[in-house]
């Protein structure tokens, strides 16, 4: 062994390891734990190899790093030094945006952002819209209100829908005879502006790609949105829809972003299968075990993503009878239902972990009749299919998802921070209520995480805000209860911020507990997640982290 042995003392350390809870001590080499108990059981390491004690964290818990399965640093960095347009604060590159709680102060700030433009032909370029909050969808004869002469183009928060005026259709080059899956009309027949889900935004992100693609941007956000997740205890996360505009480039921002020692996050990087598909054809199985057979222990490639319907806050899930309040339909993704079972079969062949994302329940019934076709074909075991955000869907499906072998990824922030909103707005109130059924899949026996979507969701990132909404399921107004019979205990939502949020993402062997061999991730807490005040879950100091046996405070 070539360093010391550091041995860090603590007022406890979690482990996470149910054999094995409760230590007083951990100590360290290479940036792997060698040992956890208390210094008197360690002894048979101290006394054979030179060590020192470290002392720094006596008066904090140590937990496992917390693991946010689920985010989109790069995309959201690029987001956010666009026009901004949300109800939410938000920062951007010159300081906190303020929220827009209303859609007169939307059309105000578009029209405030087209008198400052100096250049006629410059387009505007909108980020954050929120149609539930703002009065339902934008559309393109309200922004040629604001202007006919320039370029606007809008996209909303969690970004499935694009809003466009009348030049900007001109510059995206469609017109009435189009006929493209998401290009939206008004009821005479007449373009309406809207572009809802990938196919359709694809098209319309043409004409700003040059914007969003802007040298320095992708890499300032990856670092910006990394510092954010940071301070709230995340040393894992994955972005789960990498290649989506430009695979080469954004695999050259994540190695100059996530390489730098500085950097606090293991990143695994989740291509979506169309990006797989344009560069590889009908070799995407092999080319993407070639790309995880080559990851580092920092930054590596892991599985593949489908985007498989709409989004929650933007309304264009899919659901089942009786759909939404004002009858319209949500979206499917980029690939075609029935053409699903195909696209996900090499992969599941080959062994690469599916990453499906499912919204509303009816997207949940097709993720399911697949996964049961692709088990008929080629049944397997340990496969960790796994439906990402699960955010509305009903016991049977826990049951059947269960039976077949899956795993979930869940978004539980909407329970707390949109299930009242959503209520009134599209879903209803049964469908808002029963927004992540966690209790559901713990009865069910189904292994889950807990994840942000951050920061594309109207959401902020926190692994124990999460843990405490999924314990305690209390709305916005701070004292409805949102289904009750789906809250979990403290113990499975604190796993499922650590090491079944590893297990999702196939790196439970190396993260995600505290147990000798596995790497030395931890978040340092002021009080213990296991015996604080419930309602305080969310409130516990976050001292820092610790990535790889490198310390990195949160205030640094
Ligand atoms: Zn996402």
């Amino acid at each position: 062994m070539l360093e010391d042995l550091v041995v860090y003392r603590a007022k406890a350390v979690r482990t996470m390891d149910p054999g094995r809870p409760l230590a007083g001590a951990v100590a360290v080499m290479e940036g792997r734990i060698v040992s956890v108990g208390t210094v008197e059981a360690m002894a048979p390491w101290l006394d054979r190899f030179p060590h020192r004690f470290d002392d720094r964290f006596r008066d904090q818990v140590i937990f496992p790093g917390f693991i946010d399965p689920h985010t989109h640093f790069r995309m959201s960095g690029v987001f956010m030094s666009l026009t901004y347009v949300g109800p939410i604060p938000s920062p951007g590159p010159h300081g906190v945006n303020p929220g827009l709680a209303t859609r007169a102060a939307v059309l105000e700030k578009l029209r405030q952002a087209d008198a400052e433009k100096t250049d006629p032909a410059e387009p505007i370029v909108a980020w954050g819209l929120d149609p539930a909050a703002q009065g339902g969808q934008f559309h393109r004869d309200e922004l040629d209100g604001i202007s006919t002469t320039r370029p606007i183009w809008t996209i909303t928060y969690a970004p499935h829908v694009v809003v466009a005026n009348t030049v900007m259709l001109e510059r995206i080059g469609i017109d009435e005879s189009t006929n493209v899956y998401g290009v939206e009309r008004y009821p005479d027949g007449r373009l309406n502006g809207q572009f809802i889900e990938r196919e359709a935004t694809q098209l319309a992100t043409r004409p700003v790609v040059g914007i969003l693609n802007s040298k320095g941007r992708g890499v300032r956000g990856i670092r910006m949105l990394a510092a954010t997740a940071q301070a709230a205890g995340v040393t894992t996360t994955a972005e789960m829809v990498f290649g989506y505009l430009d695979f080469d480039a954004e695999l050259a921002e994540h190695r100059q972003a996530v390489l730098d020692p500085e950097f606090p996050i293991r990143m695994l990087l989740v291509p979506v299968d169309g990006a797989l598909r344009a560069r590889h054809g009908d070799g995407v199985a092999e080319a993407m075990k070639a790309l995880e057979a080559e990851g580092g222990d920092k930054l590596s490639f892991h599985g593949v993503k489908f985007v498989n319907d709409g989004s929650y806050p933007a309304m264009t899930l899919r659901l089942r009878f009786p759909g939404y309040l004002d009858g319209h339909e949500g979206h499917r993704g980029q690939t075609p239902w029935d053409e699903m079972f195909e696209h996900m079969l090499p992969y599941w062949r080959a062994g690469v972990q599916i990453h499906s994302h499912a919204n509303g329940d009816e997207t949940v019934d097709m993720t399911l009749d697949v996964l049961e076709r692709l088990q008929l074909a080629h049944p397997r075991f340990d496969h960790r299919f796994t439906i990402e955000h699960y955010c509305i869907s009903t016991p049977d499906q826990a049951r059947r998802l269960k039976a077949l072998g899956g795993l979930a990824s869940v978004n539980n922030y909407f329970v707390h921070y949109r299930s009242l909103l959503h209520a009134e707005q599209g879903f209803g109130p049964d469908r808002a209520e029963a927004t992540a059924r966690l209790a559901s899949l713990e009865r069910e026996g189904v292994v889950f995480a807990l994840h942000s979507d951050f920061s594309l969701v109207l959401t902020p990132i926190h692994p124990l805000m999460a843990a405490w909404i999924a314990v305690r399921r209390i709305a916005l107004d701070g004292e409805t209860v949102v289904a009750p019979g789906e809250r979990i205990g403290r113990e499975r939502a604190l796993r499922a911020i650590t090491i079944d949020a590893a297990h999702v993402l196939g790196r439970d062997r190396e993260i995600g507990s505290i147990e000798v061999g596995k790497r030395a991730d931890f978040t340092i807490l002021g009080e213990d997640p296991f015996t604080v005040d419930i309602d305080r879950l969310k409130d516990i100091a976050i001292w820092g982290t610790v990535l790889g046996g490198k310390v990195f405070p949160a205030h640094g």
